[in-house]
C-alpha cells in the first residue's frame, strides 16, 4: 500500500529533463485465466509509450525505464489480481513501486515533467481496518480484513447444551431445556463481543462487519458493547461455517462499497449546500482555486471527468486558470499544462488536504466538476470584513 508521505514525495517531485515516468496497471476481470490478454494490453501500452516518447524527443530517458516494464510484465500480472504503480526517472535513479489494490480506472504509462497522480485517487482515500465476525449460537470466526486481503485470525467454540440430555423423567422439561440453550448461545455471543471489544481497545481493527443468518442478528446485536455499535460498518448475511476468505471479503466489500457512497453523496450535498448557503464550500474552479490559496480548504472534491488546462508556477507551486507566463502569486515563471489536475492534487496533498474522489455525480458535474469544503472562509474573518 502506498502511504500519504509516499504521495508527497511524488507529489513534488519535478524532473530535470522532463523524464518522470508514471505507469498504472489494473487488472482486467479474469475471465481468461491465461493472462494472455492483459499481457499483450500491458506490452502494447509500453510500446505505444516508447513511439509517443520518441516522437516527443523523450526516447532516451524513458526507454530504460520502459525496458524494465517490460521486462516486469509477468510479475506485474500475476501480483495476486492487485494493481501496480512504478513512478519512474531514470535521468535522476528515481524509481519507486507500489502494490494497490485493483481500483485505479486502467493501464496507462504517462512520460512528463511530473508524476501523475491523478488516476491513483481512487485509492488515496483511507480505509478504514475491518474485522468481520462471522457468528452463530456456537460459533464463531474473526477475519481481519485490510488492503483487500481478508485474513480469519480466530475461531471460538462454546459447546451448547444438547437438548435431551437433562430431560428428567415425567417430561421435565422441554422448556427448560430450551431456555437453557437459550442461555448458553447467550454466554457464547457475549463472550464473542467482548473479545471484539477488547481488540478493538487494542486497536486490532476499527470498522466491524457481521456476517450471520437472518435469525442470529437480533440475539448477537442484543450483546453488542457500544464500542462494536457505534463502529459497526454493516452486516451482511452468509453462513458462518461453510463461509470462505472469499466470501467473506465480497461482503466486506459491498459493505464498503455503500459505506462510500452514502459518505460521497452527503459530501458532495454538504459542500453544495454550503456554497449556495454562502458558508463553509466553495464550488467551481475559480473559486476552489481561490480558496487553496487562502489556505481555506478542508477537503478537495475532485470529479472523475475533471479536465481543465492552465499553468503551474515552477518557483512556489501556485496553480493558475489564466495563462499567464508569469505568476500572480510570485512573479516567476510558469509552466503550461493541458490538464492542472494533478498539479492541485499535487498541492493538496502537499498540504494535508483530505482528496476525495468522486465518479459520475450529477450534482458535482454541474458545479464544475470540482469542489471543496472549506474550514473557513477568509472573507468571512471580522478583521477582513472590517477592513474591506
Ligand atoms: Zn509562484
Amino acid at each position: 500500500m502506498i502511504t500519504r508521505e509516499a504521495i508527497r514525495e511524488l507529489a513534488e517531485y519535478e524532473s530535470p529533463h522532463g523524464c518522470a515516468l508514471t505507469f498504472y496497471y489494473q487488472p482486467t476481470a479474469p475471465k481468461d485465466q491465461s493472462h494472455r490478454e492483459e499481457a499483450i494490453v500491458l506490452k502494447d501500452v509500453v510500446r505505444g509509450a516508447m513511439r509517443e516518447a520518441e516522437k516527443q524527443g523523450r526516447n532516451e530517458c524513458a526507454r530504460a525505464d520502459l525496458k524494465r516494464i517490460l521486462e516486469m510484465a509477468d510479475k506485474i500480472q500475476k501480483n495476486g489480481g492487485r494493481a501496480k504503480a512504478i513512478f519512474a526517472d531514470s535521468s535522476t535513479g528515481f524509481w519507486r513501486e507500489f502494490d494497490l489494490p485493483a481500483k485505479l480506472e486502467g493501464t496507462k504509462l504517462i512520460v512528463n515533467r511530473r508524476f501523475h497522480l491523478k488516476h491513483m485517487a481512487p485509492v488515496l482515500e483511507w480505509k478504514p481496518r475491518v474485522m468481520a465476525c462471522l457468528v452463530d449460537r456456537s460459533r464463531a470466526r474473526l477475519f481481519r480484513y485490510e488492503n483487500d486481503t481478508v485474513e480469519e485470525v480466530v475461531g471460538f467454540h462454546h459447546e451448547l447444551p444438547r437438548l435431551g440430555e437433562s430431560d428428567g423423567f415425567l417430561g421435565y422439561d422441554a422448556g427448560h431445556n430450551e431456555r437453557h440453550v437459550a442461555e448458553a448461545a447467550k454466554q457464547h455471543y457475549k463472550a464473542v463481543a467482548d473479545a471484539l471489544r477488547k481488540m478493538y481497545e487494542r486497536d486490532a481493527w476499527e470498522s466491524l462487519a457481521v456476517g450471520c443468518r437472518e435469525e442470529t442478528w437480533p440475539e448477537f446485536e442484543g450483546v453488542m458493547h457500544r464500542y462494536l455499535r457505534e463502529n459497526l460498518l454493516g452486516r451482511f448475511r452468509i453462513d458462518p461455517v461453510a463461509a470462505n476468505g472469499d466470501a467473506v471479503r465480497d461482503g466486506i466489500r459491498k459493505l464498503l462499497r455503500e459505506q462510500e457512497t452514502m459518505r460521497r453523496d452527503d459530501l458532495v450535498r454538504e459542500v453544495i449546500g454550503e456554497a449556495h448557503r454562502n458558508g463553509r464550500g466553495a464550488i467551481g474552479l475559480r473559486r476552489v482555486l481561490r480558496s487553496l490559496q487562502n489556505g481555506e480548504v478542508q477537503t478537495l472534491l475532485i470529479g472523475d471527468r475533471f479536465d481543465a488546462p492552465g499553468t503551474q508556477c515552477g518557483h512556489c507551486r501556485h496553480v493558475d486558470l489564466k495563462m499567464s507566463a508569469i505568476c500572480a502569486a510570485c512573479g516567476q515563471k510558469t509552466v503550461e499544462m493541458d490538464d492542472i489536475a494533478d498539479a492541485i492534487i499535487g498541492n493538496a496533498l502537499k498540504n494535508s488536504i483530505g482528496v476525495v474522489y468522486v465518479k459520475g455525480d450529477v450534482k458535482l458535474e454541474k458545479a464544475g466538476n470540482i469542489a471543496a469544503l472549506l474550514r473557513f472562509r477568509a472573507d468571512q474573518n471580522t478583521a477582513v470584513r472590517q477592513a474591506s
